[in-house]
């Protein structure tokens, strides 16, 4: 069971992706998260990808399929997948359908979490994120048990570069432009189920499970 999370910068993607993936057993993979695995390790990937996160744009296509088709095709993805940030443009979408078809399966259902940009800008600004294992937390609305600590590891939680305000503007207009046409892409495909993104996490955690359970 392959499943696509989409929604824009900030719309709950990574934390309802831990959540489902606990749920389901289904590995969580987040093109986000293998970028800044690669960044920390400086590798050759890592290097090339940063002035792009950086600057908030996207990663080019070629190098970000490469990389999402290494990461899926180890045993671990064999009977599904959840994918949060990834695909991102209709390139990314048709490369995914070429993959897993390779593998014998295909898309199973794609939540869309529908988030109003000025909640967006809100959420990013508040959001911290724990370095070692990739949890994400929210000064206000989804706190840790001690202010800046990780619950799960204890690890010092910090807030990511590409959270500044004039970078988290240029992402959600990137998002607009390059990765809102994949909502018409899946729903032609009739596999789009638009969920509340403004509900609190639970609430939505229960909308998509209740959709992927349909789907
Ligand atoms: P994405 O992966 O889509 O960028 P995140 O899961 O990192 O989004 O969430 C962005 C921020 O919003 C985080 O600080 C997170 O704790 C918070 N958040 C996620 N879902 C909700 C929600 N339903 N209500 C309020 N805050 C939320
Ligand atoms: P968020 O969910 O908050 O938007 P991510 O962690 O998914 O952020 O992505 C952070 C950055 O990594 C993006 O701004 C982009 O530069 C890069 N990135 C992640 N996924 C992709 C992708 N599928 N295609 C191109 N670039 C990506």
């Amino acid at each position: 069971m392959y499943i696509v999370l989409l929604g824009p910068p900030g719309a709950g993607k990574g934390t309802q992706a831990q959540i489902i993936a606990r749920e389901f057993g289904l590995t969580h993979v987040s093109s986000g998260d293998l970028f800044r695995e690669n960044l920390k390790n400086q590798t050759e990937l890592g290097k090339l990808a940063q002035g792009y996160m950086n600057r908030g744009e996207l990663v080019p296509d070629d190098v970000t399929i490469a990389m999402v088709k290494e990461r899926i095709s180890r045993s671990d993805c064999a009977n599904g997948a959840l994918l949060d940030g990834f695909p991102r443009t209709p390139a990314q979408a048709d490369a995914l359908a070429g993959m897993l078809a390779e593998l014998g399966g295909k898309v199973h259902c794609v939540p869309y979490i529908s988030v109003p940009a000025e909640v967006l800008i809100e959420r990013l600004g508040g959001r911290w994120t724990c370095p070692q294992c990739g949890r994400v937390y929210h000064e206000k609305y989804n706190p840790p048990r001690t202010a800046g600590v990780c619950d799960d590891d204890g690890a010092t939680l910090i807030q990511r570069d590409d959270d500044k305000a004039e970078t988290v503007e240029r992402r959600i207009r990137v998002y607009m432009e390059q990765t809102m046409p994949l909502i018409e892409y899946y729903r032609r495909q009739g596999l789009l189920v638009e969920v509340d993104g403004t509900k609190s996490i639970e609430e939505v955690s229960r909308d998509i499970l209740a959709a992927i359970r349909k789907g």
